[in-house]
């Protein structure tokens, strides 16, 4: 059998690792812990392990990182074994799991408890009742759809895949699309839209911007109470060759501090109206992202102070002048 090569597999390990003699000397470190502590490995043999790590805690912070520390003993040597604690990503971790098996198991639930009481009491339920049902299943089909539209959104943007398709796309006609959509989902909600004259084409992937306009206009008519008016404004922006998209609301509104961390995935504030709503704190997350890799941006203004004083979400995106568009094959090349 070929002879495995340990001590060079340690070196090429993506964490600490230390060997400490009954003395707590040190006999060995691997590259990583001396690059850590900035000092020649042959310079660390019979050094005391404690004047670099705490006797009795099981992390230590080096260089602004936490590290968890796991130690094994055997009869002559313990072994340390330092690994990176990224604590953002425990959190965000910690949070995905909490959201999506929320956001999973709810409407699973639901479309399992309607299934059972048809399939248990079908000659007992009339056409209403059973109508009634099936409209809930798929209502609630459709949410877990959406859920996993967004992860796969997000888990795309993760890996940084570009993978947008940018055309000359007439904003007005897709607005006036997902309104129809919306329009059908919150039958109770009020929507205007106003288009000004002589606005452009924008230069943008157009799913991908259905799948903005359908997250501001869901969002708008969610965090508003029943017969809330949501109004769309197509028109120039301030910015030059650039359109301006504005969904404004008089739902709940955002508290100045919450205002940038609305946009933070996985993130849901706290508000009259989360409770009841449905929601995994990916779309603004996934808005902002798509708007940012079409060369645009996204504002935000709220008030809480008034009543229903709402919140008003901008989206810039460009024209799709020809400018633009030799800017744009420029930039993705
Ligand atoms: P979700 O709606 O799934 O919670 P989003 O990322 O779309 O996630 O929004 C994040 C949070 O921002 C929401 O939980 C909500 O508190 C707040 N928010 C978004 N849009 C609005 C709005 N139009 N009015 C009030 N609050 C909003």
């Amino acid at each position: 059998m070929e002879k495995i090569d340990f001590k060079n597999i340690v070196e090429q390990l993506d964490s600490v690792v230390l060997v400490v003699d009954y003395d707590y000397k040190i006999v060995y470190a691997n590259s990583y812990f001396c690059s850590l502590f900035n000092t020649n490995c042959e310079m660390l043999s019979g050094k005391n392990v404690f004047d670099f790590l705490p006797e009795k805690s099981d992390t230590v912070v080096i260089k602004d990182y936490t590290y968890k520390i796991t130690k094994y003993d055997d009869e002559f040597y313990s072994y340390y074994y330092l690994t990176i604690v990224d604590s953002q990503m425990e959190k965000v971790y910690s949070d995905f799991i909490s959201t999506v098996s929320h956001e999973l198991r709810t409407p699973l639930t639901s479309i399992r408890g309607f299934a059972d009481t048809m399939l248990m009491s079908f000659d007992k339920l009339d056409k209403a009742q059973i109508q009634k049902f099936l409209g809930i299943i798929k209502e609630q089909s459709n949410r877990l759809i959406k859920l996993v539209e967004n992860l796969l959104s997000i888990s795309k943007i993760q890996v940084q895949q570009s993978n947008l398709v940018l055309k000359s796309v007439n904003a007005k006609s897709q607005i006036e699309q997902v309104l129809d959509i919306i329009k059908n989902q919150y039958p109770s909600h009020p929507f205007e839209f106003h288009c000004n004259d002589n606005v452009p084409n924008i230069l943008a992937d157009e799913n991908k911007f259905q799948q903005i306009m359908i997250n501001l206009l869901d969002n708008a008519a969610k965090y508003s109470y029943d017969r809330g008016s949501v109004k769309v404004t197509l028109a120039n922006a301030q910015k030059e060759n650039y359109v301006s998209i504005k969904v404004e609301d008089h739902g709940v509104g955002i508290e100045p501090d919450n205002l940038s961390r609305i946009f933070e995935k996985f993130t849901r504030i706290e508000n009259h109206l989360t409770r009841k709503t449905q929601g995994s704190g990916l779309g603004l997350y996934i808005v902002k992202n798509l708007i940012e890799k079409m060369g645009g941006q996204i504002f935000v203004e709220s008030s809480t102070v008034l009543p229903n004083s709402g919140s008003t979400f901008e989206i810039i995106l460009p024209a799709a002048t020809y400018t633009n568009q030799s800017k744009r094959a420029l930039e993705d090349k």
